[in-house]
């Protein structure tokens, strides 16, 4: 009794170096970062800033942009000047491109060593680029595109591969006393991800950019994210992420910013702790969550609502949480800081919730919880 449902802490963070991505700490004791892509042409550059304010508003901390052509990279320069978030070039293929990023103040450059050809050639001069305008280096390698030599090597992208491949690249860049670097190794397999990070974060300190790649559809590419991102979270690795799925990007940061909610990673906001219902439940539980969400939803305070079907485990949630309700005999009982403070038929208790949250967040804000 009394103790928290949840430790303060997963895991003490595995100690990586910290890197600077434009105004963003990206490793060491900086907090974990969520990040998405833009899904429009980058050309496009209206649509693209479009983007990024609405990634922005739901929480975006990172934006990486697609740069395959010429004109993509011609629209950089502005995008980089007008996002409020940094921006980081996804660069596959052309090197040319990685200079132009550079020279466009990008706050960071992803580059897939598997996709650039001559890449160990043009090293020395993207080190020496990235280093003059202290442009940070993402090494991005991917289980669809990993160095022929290494799918020679193993037969296909094993973690081994994985990070063979992403740390025969730092070293390239290490050669040259190039060290501004973070580094993915993402899989569409959560088994294979996870343990490719585990032991890349053995073997480096660089911070880790951690992702499924192509996860799938929303509700698939979630749960591997969740599960994968957990498993290694919870061990104290990783200093960025970004969830894909094939939905809007705004869904993505949705997502990672759960994940770190979950995990205590991350100040929870509006939580809403329900019951499945079941057999003895005296209310229909799921309208009930449904409409206290929705009523509650865009409040941003740290808020820990407990809407409780019965009277089973009903008072005992509802007085853990900030503000809850335990239903019976068609009455719900309101707790407020574990506290009965009125009992409403039930017709009245959405409102009643709803009016007691908000003085709630009147009063957390006024205390200086929240700003
Ligand atoms: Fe069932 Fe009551 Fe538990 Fe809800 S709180 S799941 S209704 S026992």
């Amino acid at each position: 009794l009394g103790m928290p449902s949840v430790p303060t802490k997963v895991a003490e963070r595995r100690k990586s170096r910290q890197i600077q991505v434009g105004t963003v700490a990206v490793g060491g004791d900086a907090p974990v970062s969520v990040q998405s892509m833009t899904t429009t042409r980058t050309s496009d550059i209206g649509a693209t800033l479009q983007q990024i304010a609405e990634l922005t508003a739901s929480g975006c901390q990172i934006v990486r942009v697609a740069c395959p052509t010429q004109d993509d990279a011609d629209a950089l320069p502005v995008i980089a000047r007008k996002s409020q978030i940094p921006v980081i070039a996804d660069i596959h293929f052309q090197p040319k491109y990685v200079f132009a990023a550079i020279e466009a103040g990008c706050a960071a450059v992803r580059v897939n060593p598997g996709n650039i050809k001559q890449f160990d050639d043009k090293v020395k001069e993207i080190a020496q680029a990235a280093k003059e305008h202290g442009t940070p280096i993402r090494i991005g390698v991917n289980a669809g595109s990993l160095d022929r030599r290494l799918l020679q090597k193993y037969g296909k992208a094993t973690p081994e591969a994985l990070v063979e491949s992403a740390l025969w690249e730092a070293s390239l860049f290490e050669e040259h006393d190039f060290r501004d670097i973070k580094i993915s190794v993402k899989h569409n397999d959560p088994v294979v991800m996870i343990e490719a990070y585990r032991q890349l974060a053995e073997q480096c300190d660089y911070p880790l950019h951690l992702g499924v790649t192509e996860a799938g559809p929303a509700f698939q590419g979630t749960i591997k994210s969740a599960v994968a991102f957990g498993a290694l979270l919870s061990q104290g690795i990783g200093d960025t992420i970004r969830v894909s799925l094939s939905a809007p990007p705004v869904e993505e940061i949705k997502v990672g910013i759960k994940i770190l909610e979950s995990l205590n990673l991350r100040q929870r906001t509006l939580e809403i702790v329900s019951c499945p219902s079941c057999g003895r439940a005296q209310v229909d539980v799921y309208k009930l969550a449904e409409e206290v969400t929705a009523g509650l939803t865009g409040m941003d305070v740290p808020l820990r609502v407990a809407v409780m079907g019965c009277v089973v485990n009903g008072p005992g949630e509802a007085r853990e949480a900030d503000l809850g309700v335990a239903s019976g005999n068609g009455k719900g009982q309101i707790f407020v800081k574990g506290e009965v403070i009125k009992t409403v038929p039930e017709s009245k208790i959405v409102e009643t919730l709803i009016e007691e949250a908000m003085k709630l967040a009147a009063q957390m804000e006024a205390d200086g919880v929240v700003s």
